[in-house]
């Protein structure tokens, strides 16, 4: 029992929540499935209901006196064709701002239906049957709302898509809906209330498993960095979105110098602790933004985004003075490196930044290795960034 505790306590931390709860700060690529969960969810959904919807005018025209089938005949074409619209109008997206705006259409349509339907079905004396199927009208916000379940959202998220629809149950008092006996009204606007709360933690724990999927999935098993397949889709994402914006995206291409003769002379399982105690050097140096990617076998990628040439230098820089860890042999482990960047280096897409990074810490590799060839192609070999208390160079005891 105790054990069980534990293990919710420690999967419960503050990142995880802070995540469940507001919708900023999700990884792109979580922000990328999310969006592509979302909105064929959308789509199925809004489909579904394009077929249900009219099918029941005939039992509307059966049970209903004239006008009022006409009215909800009415509605229900003018549902049925705003729900194909959405199932047919909004394309699969991997932006979340247009699958939580095909949401909130979605969520939008019957809670019109209801706003309008209700107040019209309590202008008519209905008979004990007919006030059965009338109540079916006034169930759907209770619907709707459960149906947040099926999506996986924040807990802000939740509250806002509940929100409208706890304020139509609201405000049909305010449309002349008979509210009486007003206990029994009351008891419904709580129920509803309960109901948003138990569904927004049913899509908060839709959210949970979805970035437990995604995220192992993503990662490499032995250095914890990006697998491949997932840096080629943050690359995409993360080049798009810097060229969108104007900011800089910076690249260090890296490789580990010497790297067979690991494997050769101590085993491929020490080789597995090297590759592990680099891999865990670069989390200790780059800021929370930067994504390491496992290029190849001993091959990395450490994505910059907002990061100019000369930031990205200094980093890596950093990097060097900390070191990539020890060689088996307590020899200090070297890499060449790489650098590029996508603004000053004028890449048309994140493959020919890539391969320009490529190509420099090729040539750092032929030069000598242990060596970063960075923008201009200009080679540097100090093992530490210039420090503010020791200029190292003119510009700095220009400046002070
Ligand atoms: P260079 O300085 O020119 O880069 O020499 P290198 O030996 O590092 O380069 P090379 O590409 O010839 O060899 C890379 C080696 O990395 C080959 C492979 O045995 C090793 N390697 C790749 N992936 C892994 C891994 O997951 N575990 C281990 N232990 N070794 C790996
Ligand atoms: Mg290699
Ligand atoms: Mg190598």
């Amino acid at each position: 029992m105790s054990g069980a505790l534990a293990r919710i306590t420690n999967e419960l931390t503050a990142d995880l929540m802070y995540d469940l709860v507001l919708p900023i700060g999700h990884s792109p690529l979580v922000q990328r499935r999310r969006a592509i969960l979302i909105i064929s969810r959308v789509r199925w959904v809004a489909m579904t209901f394009a077929v249900l919807t009219p099918l029941w005018i005939v039992v509307d025209m059966m049970m209903f006196p004239w006008p009022l089938w006409g009215i909800l005949t009415a509605l229900r074409v003018g549902a049925t064709v705003t729900f194909a619209a959405i199932a047919l109008g909004f394309r699969n997206t991997e932006r979340m701002r247009s699958a939580l705006t095909a949401l909130a259409f979605l969520l939008a349509v019957p809670c019109l239906f209801f706003l309008i339907s209700v107040p019209s079905l309590a202008n008519f004396k209905l008979t004990a049957l007919q006030q059965v199927f009338a109540s079916g009208y006034a169930f759907l916000p209770f619907v709707m709302v459960a149906g947040l379940a099926v999506f996986p959202i924040t807990a802000v998220e939740g509250a806002v898509l509940a929100t409208p629809l706890i304020l139509s149950q609201l405000g049909v008092a305010l449309l002349g809906f008979p509210v009486e006996p007003f206990n029994y009204y009351l008891g419904a606007l709580w129920l509803l209330t309960l109901l948003a709360v138990v569904a927004t933690l049913a899509g908060m724990s839709q959210l949970h498993f979805m970035t437990q999927l995604v995220n192992q999935a993503a990662h490499d098993g032995l250095t914890r960095a990006y697998t491949r397949r997932v840096g080629e889709e943050l690359l995409d994402v993360q080049f798009n979105s810097s060229q969108r914006s104007g900011l800089p995206l910076a690249i260090a291409f890296l490789d580990l110098d010497h790297f067979k003769s690991v494997n050769d002379r101590f085993g491929h399982e020490e080789g597995d602790k090297t590759l592990k105690r680099a891999a865990d050097s670069f989390r200790k140096v780059l800021r929370r933004g930067d994504i390491v990617v496992r290029w190849g076998g001993e091959e990395f990628i450490i994505m910059m985004p907002n990061t100019t040439g000369v930031g990205a230098l200094n980093a890596i820089l950093r990097l060097r003075e900390l070191g990539l860890g020890d060689r088996p042999d307590g020899e200090p482990q070297t890499a060449s490196i790489g650098v590029a960047e996508m603004v000053e280096d004028k890449s048309s897409d994140w493959s020919d930044l890539v391969e320009l990074a490529d190509k420099r810490m090729y040539k750092a590799k032929k030069s000598g290795r242990d060596r970063v060839v960075t923008l201009g192609e200009e080679m540097v070999t100090a093992t530490a960034p210039p420090t503010a208390a020791a200029p190292t160079t003119p510009v700095d005891v220009a400046a002070s």
